[in-house]
């Protein structure tokens, strides 16, 4: 079946809720049984980890159930998880999978707060952490000690988008006995399938392309065979859950994720492209441009690109670079991303970065190309543009 029909199917039981085409959002704590037979059968499916026998609400309703099976289906992998954030999803993986004393390679591209949980809570539980460089790819070996447990990889980085040689990293990984944890959230599970190229868990932070509106939280964790029981283990021992509501927002994301992401990939590239032309900017961060240093291995292993991407600017002012954002009116101000709509924010890798020096001395942005006519979007930066060259009159000369 191909993938756009997938989307459509998978998940989906209308047979089980007389006839209605969405699983509905199942509320619920207590799980009834009729009879102590009933209980009996059911605790024995859960021991036997029979997808969607749940006896808690804790432990899933047919509408969590409906989610991971679809997530499950379109990254390829053997079973999904849910979480109540993205972040959340990244937590459990990685607690799941290291203890005392284990070593952990953390990208330096990765989203911050991943690397804020590792150092701050793992850490204080005896977990080592060495950021290595995104590019690094099968040279990652001569970083992986005897106690190297997890190899920590996102591709791209989400603020710098380094791409990764995700295929060369999971080789060395495997040889020593180590796992590889993917960050996939801008791949989505349909730009990058992390299971072809080695990946053994998957994360998700559904809050952006899945639920797509930006009006739920929420991860999904996906694993293979070998890594699904400690995953689950640890995700029951945390307590980790979600809520209904915000997967079924999730569930209803999914089916129009191929078109969404069409028209984030076409409009994103469209808008960069004009960018990458414009004298105010030093360098545009879009793998799918061919002048991106990971280009090559956008095209080896990605099947499209989301609408999130960053530039640079050339050298301005602070007030110029304020001046700027301000003056845009279809661009909001604001992190997350993979809604319908557009976003700036400026950030400053610098500061962070140990393994692989930001080279940029101008103002970085990242931009969220939502699902606007990119004509507009244009319009709309070339007006800023305007805005940032007056209040920075050295830009006039440019
Ligand atoms: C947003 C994000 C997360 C965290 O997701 P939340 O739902 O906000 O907790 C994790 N990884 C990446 C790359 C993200 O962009």
């Amino acid at each position: 079946m191909k993938e756009q029909t997938k989307l459509v199917t998978t998940g989906r039981h209308p047979e089980r809720y007389s006839g209605l085409v969405n699983t509905p959002v199942f509320r619920g704590s207590t799980i009834l049984h009729q009879s102590m037979a009933e209980w009996e059968d059911k605790k024995k499916r859960r021991a036997a980890d029979e997808h969607g026998a749940s006896t808690y609400g804790r432990f899933g309703t047919p509408t969590h159930h409906a989610l991971e099976e679809a997530v499950a289906e379109l990254e390829g992998g053997f079973r999904s998880q849910v979480y109540p954030s993205g972040l959340a999803a990244c937590a459990t993986a990685l607690t799941s999978l290291l203890s005392a004393g284990d070593h952990v390679l953390l990208t330096d591209s990765a989203y911050s707060p991943t690397r804020g949980f590792l150092t701050r809570v793992l850490g204080r539980f005896g977990v080592e952490v060495t950021i290595y460089d995104p590019t690094v790819g099968a040279g990652i070996e001569a970083n992986i000690r005897p106690n190297t447990r997890v190899i920590y990889v996102e591709s791209p980085g989400s603020e710098t988008f380094e791409i990764q040689d995700i295929p060369a990293i999971a080789a060395a990984a495997h040889r020593h006995g180590a796992k590889v944890v993917m960050d996939n959230t801008w791949g989505t599970p349909l730009f990058f399938k992390p299971f072809q190229h080695g990946v053994d868990v998957s994360i998700q932070a559904a809050t952006k392309y899945i639920v797509g509106h930006s009006d739920a939280m929420l991860g999904i964790v996906t694993c293979t065979e070998e890594t699904w029981p400690l995953i689950k283990r640890t995700t029951q021992d945390l307590g980790q859950t979600a809520g209904p509501d915000d997967i079924y927002l999730a569930l209803r994301g999914v089916r129009t994720m191929n078109v969404r992401l069409r028209q984030h990939w076409k409009a994103g590239v469209e808008v960069a492209t004009w960018l990458e032309n414009r004298p105010e900017v030093e360098k545009v961060l879009h793998p799918a441009l061919p002048s991106h240093p990971g280009h090559e291995l956008w095209k080896r292993d990605f099947l499209g690109a989301c609408g999130l991407f960053a530039m640079v600017l050339k050298p301005a002012s602070p007030a110029a670079v304020e001046a700027f954002i301000d003056s845009l009116q279809l661009f909001g101000i604001g992190v997350s991303w993979g809604g319908y709509e557009s976003l700036i924010i400026p950030f400053n890798p610098s500061g962070d970065r140990v393994a692989a020096k930001w080279p940029y001395t101008g103002q970085a942005l990242r931009l969220h190309i939502g699902l606007e006519d990119p004509a507009d979007l244009i319009a709309d930066l070339e007006h800023g543009f305007e805005t940032l060259k007056h209040a920075d009159p050295q830009l006039l000369a440019v």
